[in-house]
């Protein structure tokens, strides 16, 4: 282990390890679920809410195959001003809908701060997408909104800057962080993001903080998804965040690597196995930190 370490992350005093004893881990909660505990919480639904019937169906089909939270997006970070942009309130609506009918708690995307109040009221926990990492002002106005934040990884960012801006999150009153390792950009084309696996021992170790994978905006086509969940459950990730859609061909964004429910259904049953790996991996974290030698 790399022994910069021991000294690299201390300054994020609130989100980092403690080096010292049994260190104490934090474990987001929202309803009756437990993120950063002893379950692997898996988050599903579509990249973005396009109907009632696409997302009420997605629902049940994802909490049937043992998901806790939906994901979807009423606000739609796009590449391109012409593409879908998303439902806004009317998303917002039909989210919290699903979640009356199947229990499933809800995670959707907020970009804007202008926007933190609305989504707090229907969301149980605020998605800040990999391209807000570093929006200084949405960050400052989520540590106020009384909600848990899924930070994801922003698609050019360190490790220590990710840790930044939860230690921005935190330091503005919001402790309730979960981080989200979803691909970074390197001159690999291959696949959408490359996955970095190795941010999930590194963050659990010198961090405190739940950390889950993103396998869908890593890989950028289904084949994948269920082989780098796997990876992410043996790597000790606290959950996953994965893109399901009723008809991906017909989606409007993220198709390519959204799940049909079949293979959602597939992935969850196949990948207990690797969770097993996971519990006996557990163990060796705390020696990463403690080690500080070069090996
Ligand atoms: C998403 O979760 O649909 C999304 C836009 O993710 P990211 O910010 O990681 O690209
Ligand atoms: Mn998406």
């Amino acid at each position: 282990m790399n022994p910069r370490w021991n000294g690299q992350f201390s300054r994020f005093d609130l989100v980092a390890r403690s080096n010292s004893g049994e260190p104490s881990r934090s474990v987001v909660c929202v309803r009756n679920i437990e993120i950063g505990g002893d379950d692997f919480v898996v988050i599903a639904g579509p990249c973005a809410v396009e109907s009632e019937d696409q997302l009420l169906s997605t629902a049940e089909a994802v909490s049937k195959a043992g998901a806790r939270l939906l994901r979807g997006g009423a606000y739609k970070p796009r590449s391109s001003p012409y593409s879908f942009q998303g439902l806004g309130v009317e998303g917002l609506k039909i989210l919290s809908k699903a979640r009356e009918q199947t229990g499933l708690a809800i995670v959707t995307e907020v970009m804007s701060e202008e926007d933190v109040g609305v989504i707090a009221e229907y969301a149980d926990i605020m998605q800040v997408g990999t391209r807000s990492m570093e929006n200084y002002a949405l960050l400052e106005a989520l540590g106020r909104c009384g909600r848990p934040v899924l930070l994801k990884r922003g698609m050019t960012a360190t490790l220590e800057e990710l840790l930044c801006s939860a230690q921005i999150l935190a330091t503005a009153g919001n402790h309730e962080i979960i981080l989200c390792e979803r691909g970074i950009r390197t001159f690999e084309t291959a696949t959408r993001n490359t996955l970095d696996i190795a941010a999930v021992p590194v963050l659990k170790t010198v961090s405190h903080l739940p950390v889950i994978v993103d396998p869908s905006h890593a890989a950028g086509v289904r084949s994948l998804v269920p082989i780098l969940a796997r990876a992410a459950a043996v790597v000790g990730a606290d959950g996953l965040l994965v893109e399901v859609h009723p008809n991906p061909d017909t989606a409007l964004s993220d198709g390519e690597q959204s799940l049909t429910f079949r293979e959602f259904r597939e992935m969850m049953e196949d990948i207990d196995p690797y969770l097993a790996l996971r519990q006996e991996g557990r163990q060796l974290r705390p020696r990463l930190v403690a080690s500080g030698g070069t090996d």
